[in-house]
């Protein structure tokens, strides 16, 4: 083989609407307030777009100390931010955007829900994730919330039949977390959810997509960066879908030509946050190595939600 003749392209793939809220919330404060703007960690997970809004004037923090000018806008990101940063904002006078999600800002109503129904709280995601801790930052007592990441984490639970209530991270793979869940179900009688899990449309479609392009092709492309929860578990998707080689990728700098080498069919895919622009220039960087490269749209479903920002 002398590299891939046809390209399987999923769909949807890249930005979904929570993503596309967030970055334009940020676009409209530097044209309206002016720069700088401050942005809560990183507005979405993708190297290019933080880079893209920092030569525009937006300055990325961790910590609201960070901003000596109080007169400046403060944006959160689209993960969601703990009430007491809420707070602490208000209490420095800060003038807040907020960018979370709106399908996140649904489970922190959820997981406060489920504490006032005094419900112990269970939640499915990666503890250091900066919407895990905003989720369990709704809680009054957010310590109480067991946060879990995984099959053998679930099986170690004691049972418990007393009122629980899960929620999860929205980018997680939709079939770990199925699995998860029906683990605490079978030790919980009592145990409630929102839906089946909290995992959003857009993540729920992106994978569907990868799985749709994985039984076609030798090896996949995923465009996103390596601290995107979404972009990785693309990647987890094709591997547990039986593709042997799977890169995770910023952009079309990074392909991997020699490997390539050895493959006939190639899919590719992006994660939420990674803009459609790069897969575009990944797609003619192939076209420019490789003749006669076939394209294939492999579209599993439509999509048509906004959020207005
Ligand atoms: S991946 Fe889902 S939850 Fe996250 S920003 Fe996009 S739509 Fe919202």
């Amino acid at each position: 083989m002398n590299g891939p003749t046809d390209i399987y392209l999923a769909a949807p793939r890249g930005f979904c609407a929570g993503v596309k809220r967030a970055v334009d919330i940020v676009e409209n404060a530097l044209r309206d307030y002016g720069a700088p703007v401050f942005v809560r960690h990183e507005i979405v997970h993708n190297r290019h777009v933080v880079e893209n809004l920092r030569r525009k004037g937006a300055v990325f923090i961790e910590n609201l100390e960070e901003i000596k000018d109080k007169t400046r806008p403060l944006v959160f990101s689209a993960h969601g931010a703990a009430r007491e940063v809420y707070e602490q904002a208000a209490a420095l006078g800060l003038k807040v955007l907020d960018a979370t999600c709106p399908l996140v800002a649904r489970v922190h109503r959820q997981i406060r829900k489920f504490e006032e129904e005094g419900r112990r709280i269970i939640v499915i995601g990666k503890k250091e994730h900066p919407e895990i801790i905003g989720t369990t930052g709704q809680l009054n007592h957010p310590d109480r919330a067991l946060v879990i990441g995984s099959r053998t984490e679930a099986e170690n639970l004691p049972p418990f039949d007393g009122k629980t209530g899960v929620v999860t991270q929205t980018t997680l793979e939709t079939g770990a977390v199925n699995d998860v869940i029906a683990i605490l179900k079978n030790k919980m009688p009592q145990l409630e959810t929102q839906t089946v899990s909290d995992i959003c449309y857009a993540t729920t479609h992106r994978q569907s997509a990868v799985r749709e392009i994985a039984g076609r092709c030798d090896a996949v492309v995923i465009i996103g960066s390596q601290n995107s929860s979404n972009s990785r578990h693309l990647k987890e998707t094709a591997l547990k879908n039986g593709v042997k080689n799977v890169w995770l990728i910023d952009d079309a700098s990074e392909l991997p030509f020699a490997e390539l080498e050895n493959v006939q069919k190639l899919g590719i895919s992006a994660g939420a946050s990674a803009p459609e622009h790069l897969v575009q220039e990944l797609v003619s960087a192939l076209q420019k190595h490789y003749a006669n490269l076939k394209i294939h749209d492999i579209i599993v479903a439509e999509e048509h939600i906004e959020f207005k920002s």
